[in-house]
């Protein structure tokens, strides 16, 4: 009897995981798995449908985290606003352009120029920047600056910048109030549309394990990429900050963060997925482990030395020297059989 049972529901979770459209409730089942075996399958599909879609190059994407300066108070980040333990620091237009040569030098294709919400540098200085570093080097640029005026969209992609990330943070409208006192999730999701509409390969995501989430909210998350048609998704453990309201809640579950990507990459298909820097923090085998379950992405970080430690988004963020970093993790991806992309690494999307 017990035997049956396994078959009927190793039966099932095959012929979810051969379809080619996911509903609500498929998305919900996937990511509620929690026997060995089949999550065992899940990664297995997961890793199938990357090399499918990606191939087996890992992009790798420089980051520069320009100013800890924030204007939004987001409850669960160490730049909000009102943490004011936090020492800040904003880096010059000319170091920005430096830093993002070094990325270049070390053969990266990809600069991500990444701060909090901070209107210190206006239209003119991103623009600026954006044309630098384009002059010198031959590379993508992504914006990561948060929400910021249509007009500054326009003049940026002008400009030459490729992409702009730009996370939903969570799909579900309740949290989103309680954790942004002042943003509203439909205005981010205005946003995001408007980037993608004018040009930008347009990048979004969740933070899992925040408070009040459930996995059906996270099956949304993963269903909102979908539906912004992003080239682009991240789905990144919530780490606490001590310097933040949610200090004593509890880093995301290991298994629920690898199982997201996963599904991720199995309903969203052609989109990029990071194995990222906060799944790193999570266990010290994260980012190899993102990579074996859908991720295609990796981003070293570039923040000047003076600077890395400023940028506590949260709790033991790892820090390295980028150069050794680099070469540690070509070695990884080689000794994975995949190979590192030489080229930008542009969306899987384009016609
Ligand atoms: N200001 C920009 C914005 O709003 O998109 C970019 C900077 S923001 C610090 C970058 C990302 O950090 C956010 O999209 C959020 O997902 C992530 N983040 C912030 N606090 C976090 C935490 N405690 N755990 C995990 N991720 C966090």
């Amino acid at each position: 009897m017990k035997q049956e049972i396994q078959i009927t529901d190793d039966k099932y979770l095959f012929e979810i995981l051969n379809k080619s459209e996911f509903e609500r409730e498929d998305v919900v089942y996937l990511l509620k798995l929690t026997n060995e075996k089949h999550i065992s399958e899940l990664f297995k599909k997961a890793d199938l449908i990357r090399k499918e879609f990606c191939g087996d190059e890992v992009h790798l994407r420089g980051i520069i985290e320009f100013s800890n300066f924030c204007e939004q108070d987001c409850v669960y980040c160490g730049l909000r606003k009102s943490n004011n333990l936090l020492e800040r620091y904003r880096m010059s237009v000319d170091e920005i352009i430096e830093t993002a040569k070094k990325i270049y030098s070390a053969g990266i294709k990809t600069v991500v120029l990444q701060s909090g919400e901070d209107s210190h540098y206006t239209k003119e200085d991103i623009t600026h920047i954006i044309k630098s570093i384009k002059e010198f080097c031959d590379v993508a640029i992504t914006l990561s600056l948060g929400e910021r005026s249509f007009d500054e969209y326009d003049e940026w992609k002008s400009a030459g910048a490729d992409r702009y990330l730009l996370k939903h943070e969570t799909a579900n409208e309740k949290i989103y109030s309680a954790l942004h006192s002042k943003q509203e999730l439909e205005e981010r999701l205005i946003h995001l549309k408007y980037l993608k509409s004018i040009g930008f390969q347009a990048g979004s995501g969740n933070i899992i394990g925040l408070p009040g989430q459930t996995i059906e909210d996270i099956a949304d998350d993963i269903l909102l990429c979908k539906e912004l048609d992003c080239d682009m998704c991240s789905f990144s453990p919530f780490i606490p900050s001590p310097e933040t309201p949610l200090k004593n809640i509890s880093p995301a579950d290991l298994k629920l963060t690898l199982n997201t990507m996963a599904v991720g990459r199995i309903v969203l298909k052609n989109v990029h997925i990071p194995s990222t820097t906060a799944l790193s923090t999570l266990t010290p085998e994260g980012r190899k482990l993102g990579l074996t379950v859908g991720a295609n992405v990796i981003m070293p970080n570039f923040t000047p030395d003076k600077y890395k430690d400023k940028y506590r988004i949260y709790a033991n963020k790892k820090t390295y020297d980028p150069i050794k970093f680099v070469e540690e993790i070509k070695q990884m991806i080689h000794s994975m059989g995949r190979k590192v992309s030489e080229d930008k690494g542009h969306s899987l999307k384009q016609n």
